[in-house]
């Protein structure tokens, strides 16, 4: 019987092809296999494949033409793969170019060439260079490159060393070598766990060892040992042979993270990141569908790694927002988890000190399983967090630090502790004016406002990355000198923490600082020793880091993230403040955070200073509740984007008469975007607010379906949006 297989190819498709199976050929679920698309022969897997039916006799269809010996994607995958387009109103081919990130992960690992030193004694005589060849220390066996840069001697003489004298042996082995095995028994704690962190990581290790789908919120206080906890759930899950999955917002802020694994299983996790390069990243990609990668430790896009038995997903921080991938293919990683971890059949668990409201209100009516971790262990407290009002506390002119917090900092330095002073804008000064005409400097193609980098003495956009030398004269009315920050980035802060702390070690960090992961781990072990005095920083300071010595937090700004119309700005903000705030005191020290606020009465403002989570969550969600939002409805966004805005506005009243008519939707919009012009595209925006028993993905699925943007015009659907832009 003649068969016909469907073929996904990893490009822009919305789904598989028919194509006509060879006789000689077997096939089966998520095989790869070559076949002809358009003029080229590409990869592609295998999706499905059926009995041909009589009307395929009347297509022409073409044959496949081979399939590649390798392993099959599971069909969990598939299936993971196929939720994630149709949710996410993606095509199916774009996500699964996500899966396949490098055709030769598929083939095994090519073999190399490795040195490694034998017991032949070293003769008389033997040249400086073979010497210091032999005194390379910790790298063995390695390839002759490897090691001809640790002696500073060419490769030619490791080579040769390997001859007739036989002071060297070499052998081949695979080039990407397996990842060394997590010791489940390992046991590297240096404290005994407290009887709620027991009895937390208990309830979750036997979730895992259960072997089936389940979801749980670890609800823990900053500092409380969120990580100890789910690390029994890995334990459990790394004893059954299983892999374990652990995401994190920012893998190169984990560094004492992925410390703390190797303590507990005795060996480095696998990682995987944006940042890799390619060689890093087939490795893991063959360890991973091999079943071999066994803890993997990965920014968001690590969901997609082909795991042969996956057992346990930790998604920690759960609510942060680089979860959220916005661009390209669209989707929120912290959801897609969830799917994920359903279709192969493993337990996921959610951490956060500050979870978000959809993830508590999930635990809260049982859909999730809630473990809550409502202290520090041992002697330590949660910092006590205070208000400044800034109108009653005004700072000098052209100066950002009050009176209070400058008295608070001063009082943590006598102590021989340390500071931390938050602030979420990178550079110098967020807006450059002109004193002379009044021109503020403009983003040439984007809507918005150039940002003083005085470090690197350029005007940056932080949109899109544009950024030209900081200009002597205004552009427009060309006075010298006329140019003027307004408004403090952290290197401004910097500088006035200098001014009033002359003696003190003060440093930045944030994206700019830090491009590099190597300098990124310097300041942190700088800060956990106690070198750093202040450390002024963005939201980099704010993910995970445990600092002993640091008893103070100074929180800048805390109005910043409350602007704007982003329906979640006051869970935001509460969420930033109260990780940042928790950054403090630890142990025997007791922390203290100050807020400076024009805002005092704001809610989320109030929330924190009264320690009060659940009058806020309570608030909250009676707000959400009244207007029908998130947990209770659902939303998408739609941005449509042209090169002209007389363009984007046509296609915009186009696409809304498209729209289905159906009970429980409605739609806001078209209106320009708020940032309604991004790298000379003029942008439009539409929300779409739909009753929770309405499937809106399906639904923009229909209506994008109706209508095909015309040439250079975009359209994009943002299901779940979490930024306004
Ligand atoms: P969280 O993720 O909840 O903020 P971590 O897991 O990072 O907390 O733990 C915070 C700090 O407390 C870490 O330095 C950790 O080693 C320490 N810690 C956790 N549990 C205990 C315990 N039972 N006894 C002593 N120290 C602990």
């Amino acid at each position: 019987m003649k068969q016909i297989a469907q073929i996904l190819f990893p490009v822009s498709v919305p789904e598989p092809f028919d194509y006509v199976v060879p006789p000689s050929m077997k096939l089966g679920l998520g095989d790869f296999v070559y076949a002809p698309i358009g003029k080229q022969v590409k990869l592609g897997v295998v999706w499905g494949v059926r009995n041909a039916k009589q009307k395929d006799e009347e297509r022409s269809l073409k044959f496949v033409a081979e399939r590649k010996l390798c392993r099959p994607l599971n069909p969990g995958m598939l299936k993971f793969v196929d939720w994630t387009a149709k949710y996410n109103c993606a095509l199916q081919g774009q996500v699964l170019r996500m899966v396949i990130r490098s055709y030769k992960a598929l083939d095994p690992s090519p073999l190399a060439t490795f040195f490694r030193k034998t017991d032949v004694e070293r003769p008389a005589g033997l040249s400086a260079a073979r010497k210091r060849v032999l005194n390379v220390q910790g790298i063995w066996p390695a390839r002759a490159s490897e090691i001809a840069k640790a002696a500073n001697v060419s490769a030619s003489v490791v080579r040769t060393m390997a001859g007739v004298s036989g002071l060297l042996e070499q052998f081949s082995a695979p080039l990407d070598p397996p990842f060394d095995i997590p010791n489940p028994v390992h046991d590297g704690r240096q404290f005994a766990l407290t009887d709620k962190q027991k009895q937390a990581g208990a309830l979750l290790a036997e979730l895992v060892r259960q072997n089936e789908f389940s979801i749980s919120l670890l609800d823990g206080v900053t500092g409380s040992g969120k990580t100890e906890v789910y690390l029994e759930a890995a334990i459990q899950a790394l004893k059954q042979g299983g892999q374990v999955l652990i995401l994190v917002p920012e893998i190169a802020l984990t560094q004492a993270g992925l410390k703390r694994f190797r303590q507990a299983f005795g060996a480095e996790p696998a990682q995987w990141h944006s940042n890799m390069g390619e060689a890093a990243r087939r490795r893991v990609w063959r360890e991973c569908a091999a079943g071999r990668a066994k803890l993997v430790i990965g920014a968001r896009s690590a969901l997609y790694l082909p795991f042969a038995d996956l057992q346990l997903i930790v998604v920690d921080e759960e609510h942060d927002t680089s979860y959220k991938q916005d661009e390209g293919v669209i989707y929120n990683a912290r959801d897609m988890a969830v799917v994920r971890a359903k279709f192969a059949g493993a337990s996921i668990v959610l951490a956060s000190a500050t979870p978000t409201l959809e993830s508590l209100t999930n635990a809260r009516t049982g859909r999730y399983e809630h473990l809550i971790l409502p202290e520090r262990p041992g002697a330590a407290v949660l910092p006590k967090i205070d208000l400044v009002d800034l109108k009653e506390h005004k700072p000098e002119s052209g100066k950002f630090l009050s009176q209070p917090l400058i008295d608070a900092v001063t009082d943590a330095l006598s102590r021989d502790e340390q500071a931390m002073l938050y602030l979420n804008r990178r550079g110098y000064a967020p807006l450059i004016i002109c004193r002379a005409c009044g021109e503020r400097l403009k983003s040439p193609d984007t809507d918005s406002w150039l940002v003083e980098h005085r470090r690197t003495g350029r005007a940056m956009c932080h949109l899109t990355g544009f950024s030209m030398p900081m200009p002597s004269a205004c552009p427009e009315c060309k006075t010298e000198h006329a140019l003027h920050p307004v408004g403090p980035g952290v290197e401004r802060v910097a500088e006035e923490a200098m001014a009033l702390f002359p003696d003190a070690n003060i440093e930045v960090l944030s994206s700019d600082t830090a491009q590099n992961p190597e300098r990124i781990r310097h300041l942190m072990e700088k800060m956990a020793a106690g070198e750093i005095d202040i450390l002024v920083g963005t939201q980099m300071v704010v993910k995970g880091h445990n600092f002993p010595h640091l008893t103070f937090v100074g929180v800048v700004d805390g109005d910043l993230g409350l602007a704007g119309g982003d329906l979640r700005a006051g869970e935001r903000t509460y969420q930033t403040l109260v990780q940042v705030a928790g950054r403090a005191g630890r142990a025997d020290k007791p922390g203290h955070a100050l807020i400076q606020t024009h805002m005092p009465e704001h809610e989320a403002l109030q929330a924190l200073a009264e320690g009060d989570r659940e009058g806020f969550i309570g608030a909250e969600l009676a707000m959400r509740e009244l207007l029908g939002l998130p947990p209770y409805g659902k939303l998408a966004a739609v941005i449509i984007s042209a090169p002209d805005g007389r363009k984007a506005d046509e296609f915009a009243r186009k696409f809304l008469a498209k729209a289905p008519r159906t009970e429980g939707i409605e739609i806001m919009g078209p209106s320009e975007a708020p940032i309604a012009i991004l790298r000379g595209r003029h942008r439009r925006r539409f929300l779409i607010k739909a009753e929770p028993n309405v499937n809106l993905s399906s639904y923009m699925q229909v209506w994008k379906s109706r209508i095909r943007p015309p040439n250079k015009t975009k359209l994009q659907i943002d299901i779940d949006p979490q930024g306004f832009m």
